[in-house]
């Protein structure tokens, strides 16, 4: 099977698992995991910030993250089509009890007098009517958006917008590093104009699991006593914490790979007749596509008849590239689709 899914499709590699295996532990949930201790230090120096968590899940660092901004009775503000509100079970409403304002973008980068006019929204009534607005969470890259890339330059304008507002801000960095080797930027320099932030190992960085959160030293505190209320606190994570060690050390570098043969899938299908590309020059590692004559639905079948796996988004197919994604796997895809004779 070619399984262009998702870049959790990843396994891990015969160097990764040895990594594991000889991984020294200790105990996470009191501090004393070795391994866990020094991918701490290494991604929080890598994001530019005080303190660093270890946590099992992406999903659980925004629960863990956003409840620690935030208070019940506040709202928070995130993109229309971003993780927070589309994929993760209404969990936010559930573990800090604030509501979620929307803001509609095409790219899944909103402006400075977006930002405005929401936060102006929220306040239409006087306070203690209205609910305070409190974070700002940005998704970077903007995954249902076609993996785009927040510059630095939107980001410090949304920082200093956010700032002048009293509001904090969160970012979803899931594939951070995917937009920082496709704009050439250090994690740091996004880490600088925002609250916290994390990265995602089980992503195109290609190991089994693990997650890590990034912030002051105080926030991390918070977050701590948080992610063990929320039944995150774990042993000897060594294991997992030295394969995403492994994915720091060697797998950064190569997402380059991944973008570069999602531009040729995207170019080619771009080319072939009864073929709809969303984004025909892709930022990063997604593309999404469908055809003009058959049903969404019936492509995928069709495409999965030939042992390649495409997900569904909405109308369009989302091809997702990741290291276990080579240019010849891209080079069958491309094959299987023209052959149905759109
Ligand atoms: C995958 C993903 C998450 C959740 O991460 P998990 O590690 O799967 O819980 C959050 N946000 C975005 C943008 C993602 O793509």
């Amino acid at each position: 099977m070619i399984l262009l899914g998702s870049d959790t499709e990843t396994k891990p590699s015969l160097a990764m698992r040895e990594a594991m295996a000889k991984a020294i532990v200790g105990d996470e949930q009191k501090g004393t995991d070795p391994t866990v201790n020094t991918l701490l230090e290494n991604v929080a120096r890598l994001l530019g910030k005080e303190k660093a968590l270890f946590l099992p899940s992406g999903t659980m660092c925004n629960f863990v993250a956003i409840k620690a901004h935030t208070r019940p009775t506040e709202t928070i503000i995130a993109e229309d089509m971003s993780h927070i509100i589309r994929a993760e079970s209404a969990g936010i409403a559930m573990s800090s009890g604030v509501l979620i304002e929307h803001i509609s973008t095409k790219n899944g980068q909103f402006t400075r007098e977006q930002l405005l006019a929401t936060i102006n929204k929220i306040k239409t009534v006087p306070h203690p009517y209205s609910p305070k607005p409190s974070l700002v969470c940005l998704e970077q890259t903007h995954n249902l958006r076609g993996g785009t890339v927040w510059s630095l330059e939107q980001l410090k304008s949304i920082s200093e917008t956010a700032k002048e507002n009293n509001l904090k801000i969160h970012v979803d960095g899931a594939r951070l590093l995917n937009a920082c080797v496709a704009t050439h930027s250090k994690a740091s320099e996004f880490g600088k104009h925002v609250d916290s932030l994390w990265i995602d190992f089980t992503k195109g960085l290609g190991a089994p699991l693990g997650a890590v959160l990034a912030g002051s030293a105080e926030f991390i505190e918070d977050c701590r006593l948080l992610k063990h209320s929320f039944g995150g606190a774990l042993r000897q994570a060594g294991i997992v914490a030295a394969g995403c060690q492994y994915a720091l050390d060697h797998h950064i570098i190569r997402l380059e790979e991944d973008h570069i043969n999602a531009q040729i899938l995207a170019t080619e299908l771009e080319r072939m007749e009864g073929i709809e590309v969303l984004n025909p020059k892709p930022e990063t590692n997604m593309v999404f596509f469908k055809a003009t004559t058959m049903d969404v639905r019936e492509l995928q079948t069709r495409i999965k008849e030939e042992s390649i796996e495409i997900g569904l988004v909405g109308e369009y197919l989302r091809a997702v590239t990741h290291l276990d994604i080579t240019t010849s796997d891209i080079e069958k895809t491309l094959e299987v689709i023209k052959k149905l004779k759109l």
